[in-house]
């Protein structure tokens, strides 16, 4: 049962957090940005509310997940408009919560939706963002926010000097918690002079033939760098990924060179990992790159260069050619 209640008589100066809603699913990263928000808004003594914007109830797959999530209310708010992601009015509509609710923050999962819609938001309000957040915590009853910065060199601790404080978060920088207690629903009714167009037209949609990865959240992560030399190289290791039900991860530059799609690099610029296992073949272990996954349980690093960081930093090390390796270790396992 959704309780409706209007824009103007909802609670006041809360954290708010984005529940990504695409196609009827929830994105995963909108309940990982939830486990540091709790924490903040427990200090705070603020409520914490995700805010979903779909067009209708049944349109969404994933109420069970909202129901174990760890936010204290969830605010819907529903038009056919809203069907289709469109940066302009999803903006919109946040800004109209936000001038209605006076929030203490706002925070988006560093989605392509969310770090679409956040710079818009905080544009219009003339707020600052904090982009890429990795990690929160509470000093003197103010959010600091830590992220990377200076060439990902350092991790720089930021205060906002505007309210709401304003942030999007990595994808993977957190796990996912469920609570006992089910959060309060409630359908926002948004005044009727509010104008639900936008600019943008979807004319149609097409679902991506390819399997969407599963990186931040895998058992087994096996990943490649320039050590493997050459695209067809680095594509042996799907194959392995397929037989240990692993997921492929990539360093920057094979990235950039084009071996694989950038939606699968680990570190500072794309997505964290913490894996049960994570094998890395060729790849030197620079400092934006391990930021991504000095948290796998057990690493193995396949290098040349015994003096390679990741090499130092691994648990388990094989120091030869990364292809010869591969090869070897595909036809053991196929074998
Ligand atoms: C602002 C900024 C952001 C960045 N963000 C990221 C990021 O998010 N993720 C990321 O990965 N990088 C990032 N980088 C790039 C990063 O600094 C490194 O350049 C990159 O991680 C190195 O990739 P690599 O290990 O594939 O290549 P290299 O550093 O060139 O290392 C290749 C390794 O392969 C080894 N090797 C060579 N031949 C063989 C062989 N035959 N067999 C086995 N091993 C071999 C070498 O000894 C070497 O250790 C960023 C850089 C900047 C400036």
């Amino acid at each position: 049962m959704i309780e409706k209640i209007k824009l103007e008589d909802l609670k006041k100066e809360n954290i708010l957090a984005f529940g990504e809603i695409y196609q009827g699913k929830l994105h995963p990263s909108s309940l990982e940005i939830l486990t540091p928000l709790k924490e903040i808004a427990e200090k705070l003594d603020k409520s914490l509310i995700l805010v979903c914007l779909a067009d209708s109830l049944e349109s969404i797959h994933d109420l069970e997940s909202l129901k174990k999530s760890l936010a204290d209310e969830v605010w819907f708010i529903f038009h056919s408009k809203l069907r289709d992601f469109k940066d302009d009015l999803y903006a919109r509509v946040f800004i109209e919560i936000i001038k209605s609710t006076n929030p203490y923050g706002v925070f988006f999962p560093a989605t392509l939706i969310g770090v679409s819609i956040a710079p818009r938001i905080a544009g219009v309000l003339n707020l600052g963002l904090c982009a890429h957040v990795n990690a929160l915590e509470i000093e003197n009853n103010q959010i600091i926010m830590a992220r990377p910065t200076y060439g990902e060199n350092i991790i720089a601790k930021l205060t906002s000097k505007t309210i709401p404080v304003m942030a999007t978060i990595s994808i993977g920088a957190f796990s996912p918690k469920t609570s006992e207690k089910t959060p309060v629903f409630k359908e926002v009714i948004f005044p009727e002079n509010f104008s639900w167009e936008s600019a943008l037209k979807v004319r149609s949609f097409r679902s991506s033939k390819k399997k969407p990865s599963r990186l931040s959240t895998a058992k087994v992560v096996v990943a490649g760098g320039r050590g493997l030399k050459n695209k067809e190289n680095f594509q042996k290791l799907f194959e392995l990924a397929e037989i240990l039900k692993a997921e492929v991860g990539a360093t920057r530059p094979v990235c950039y060179e084009g071996w694989v799609e950038e939606e699968r690099m680990i570190g500072v610029s794309g997505v964290t990992v913490k894996p049960k296992v994570y094998i890395g073949f060729g790849i030197s272990g620079a400092l934006q790159h391990t930021a991504g996954m000095e948290n796998s349980e057990f690493i193995i690093a396949i290098n040349t260069d015994k003096e390679a960081p990741l090499v130092k930093m691994a648990h388990l090390s094989l120091i030869g050619d990364a292809k010869k390796i591969l090869d070897l270790l595909l036809k053991k396992l196929k074998r």
